[in-house]
């Protein structure tokens, strides 16, 4: 079982994912709890690059195939060993944050950065995918630690990334569970465990 949390900056994605993994350990779930980019080692290189991207000129198109590098080696050493062992694999962004950000955010066409992420992927697809709705100006003053975060992004990017997000979930209601991420964070919580409930094997 494979489970993608997604959504803007200061959505509580991270959060949101580690109260999950908790929950289903404490049910006897064998559960890893994993992130991008930078989950690996060679992720790891691959984030300071990409967060450097203003100082190097970073193309847009270069930016696509790094994110994509870093996912397909996130699959092909974390996420795929992990399921073919029988643990629950949660994951902080997939996929949908390059159709989100790379695609609508940078305007980049959205069925090309499916195509290269549906390769670089081997066609791994989330059983279920979280969204955490949040405009953008309330996620980014959640942020405790902007440092290492692209909130340089002008307000118009972050929308375009938040309609993105929105567009695709509402697409394929049965993968995608939305939920108002201005919400208290414990209905959130319960929230994502009912539906997770319904999407496991017993
Ligand atoms: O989720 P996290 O804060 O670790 O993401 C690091 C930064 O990378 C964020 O600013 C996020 O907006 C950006 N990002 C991106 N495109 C992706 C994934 C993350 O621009 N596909
Ligand atoms: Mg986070």
């Amino acid at each position: 079982v494979f489970i993608a949390f997604e959504g803007g900056e200061g959505a509580g994605k991270t959060t949101q994912a580690r109260l999950a993994a908790i929950w289903l350990r404490d049910h006897g779930y064998d559960v890893i709890t994993t992130h991008e980019p930078g989950a690996t080692k060679i992720g790891m290189r691959l984030r300071a690059m990409l967060l450097d991207r203003d100082t190097t000129g970073l193309s847009d198109r270069g930016e696509t195939l790094l994110y994509a590098a870093d996912r397909a080696d996130h699959v092909a050493n974390v996420i795929k060993p992990a399921m073919d062992r029988g643990a629950i694999v949660v994951s902080d962004r997939y996929v949908d944050s390059s159709l989100a950000y790379q695609g609508f955010g940078r305007r980049q066409a959205v069925e090309d950065i499916a195509r290269v992420n549906a390769w670089a992927t081997g066609g791994l697809v989330p059983d279920l995918t979280v969204l955490l709705e949040i405009p953008p100006q309330a996620g980014l003053n959640r942020l405790s630690a902007p440092a290492d975060r692209i909130e340089s992004e002008s307000q118009d990017f972050h929308e375009r990334v938040r309609a993105g997000f929105r567009a695709l979930a509402e697409a394929d209601p049965d993968r995608y569970l939305i939920l108002d991420a201005s919400r208290p964070q414990n209905e959130i919580t319960r929230e994502i465990q009912y539906r997770i409930h319904e999407i496991l094997p017993d």
